[in-house]
């Protein structure tokens, strides 16, 4: 239904997202269903970016009118250099998603993957609560940065850190704490005994990827289990965790509700992710 174009005038408000290739990005296809969805006079387009083009392409944002954009692979760490403020998450988690062109030209970045994550739980499962129990993370790379930050901020009383590369852990303790504990592979079955949730934010069990191939045989049946990867959707590690009756809740709400922010930053509407927004993603 929100498919295809919308006709825009000569005062639509501008963003869109730098990548290098940019092609697979969902962003425009995301934006530009929210934009059709309210009638919104915008445009999100798809900016092809080289790495070394990155600081002059930022800075024309405020010279070409846009209101901001989104940065995707591999811009997000490079980013912190260019823009001229960056909030306190983006510098917890050492990588800007979005920026804001602010009235006076200067280039706010943010990051809105912790809040994607987190919402995506919320919005998912209304009565869960991460105060209650220790929280098991898979992963160390940018994805679980975030996914650290979130859960620190949401009040997770201590997240056990497992990575292939335990020293890729032990730097995520470092940088955000004590909370963090970089806690060995091999110690899974463990750390999974008294935990209320598990994340996988490894590229494990993506389609093209090898499998994610852990027991969560320890793991409470009250816990919730959650998967970054969303192709496919139901992973491996979700299946499996459903079929022993742990709830359980799919990444691609995270890339949905991260991008609310930007959205609503640019554009003036606040953007609801509703099962059509859903079905329009997973038909592309
Ligand atoms: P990344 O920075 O490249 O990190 C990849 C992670 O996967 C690292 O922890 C890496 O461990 C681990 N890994 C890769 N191959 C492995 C293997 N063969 N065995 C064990 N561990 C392995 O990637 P990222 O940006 O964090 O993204 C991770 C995943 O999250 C991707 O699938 C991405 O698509 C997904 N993601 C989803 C969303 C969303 O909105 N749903 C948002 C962001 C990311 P080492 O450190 O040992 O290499």
């Amino acid at each position: 239904m929100a498919a295809g174009s919308h006709s825009i005038s000569g005062k639509a408000k501008v963003a869109g997202v730098m990548g290098w290739p940019v092609g697979h990005s969902k962003s425009p296809a995301l934006h530009g269903f929210w934009l059709k969805e309210y009638g919104i006079d915008g445009a999100y387009v798809p900016m092809a970016v080289a790495p070394e083009n990155l600081g002059k392409s930022l800075k024309s944002l405020f010279l070409l009118g846009f209101k901001g954009c989104n940065l995707t692979v591999p811009h997000k760490e490079a980013a912190l250099q260019i823009v001229d403020e960056i909030t306190p998450v983006a510098k917890a988690i050492g990588a800007i998603n979005t920026v804001f062109v602010l009235p006076d030209g200067r280039l706010q970045g943010t990051n809105t993957d912790a809040f994607g994550f987190f919402e995506n739980l919320r919005q998912s499962v209304p009565g869960f609560n991460v105060t209650r129990a220790p929280a098991v993370v898979l992963g160390a790379g940018g994805a679980a940065r975030a996914v650290c930050a979130a859960l620190i901020e949401a009040g997770a009383p201590e997240v056990r850190l497992l990575n292939r590369t335990r020293a890729r852990a032990q730097t995520l303790e470092t940088a955000f704490g004590p909370k963090i504990k970089a806690t060995p592979w091999s110690d899974l079955p463990a750390a999974l005994k008294d935990a209320g949730l598990l994340v996988n934010s490894t590229s494990l069990g993506m389609s093209g990827q090898p499998p994610l191939d852990v027991s969560i045989d320890t793991l409470p049946t009250a816990a919730l289990v959650t998967d970054l990867v969303y192709t496919p959707l139901e992973t491996p590690l979700l299946h499996a965790a459903k079929k022993r009756g742990n709830k359980t809740v799919d990444g691609l709400g995270m890339l949905l509700y991260q991008a609310q922010k930007g959205f609503e930053g640019w554009f003036g509407v606040k953007p609801e992710v509703t099962s059509a927004l859903r079905s329009h993603l997973l038909s592309l």
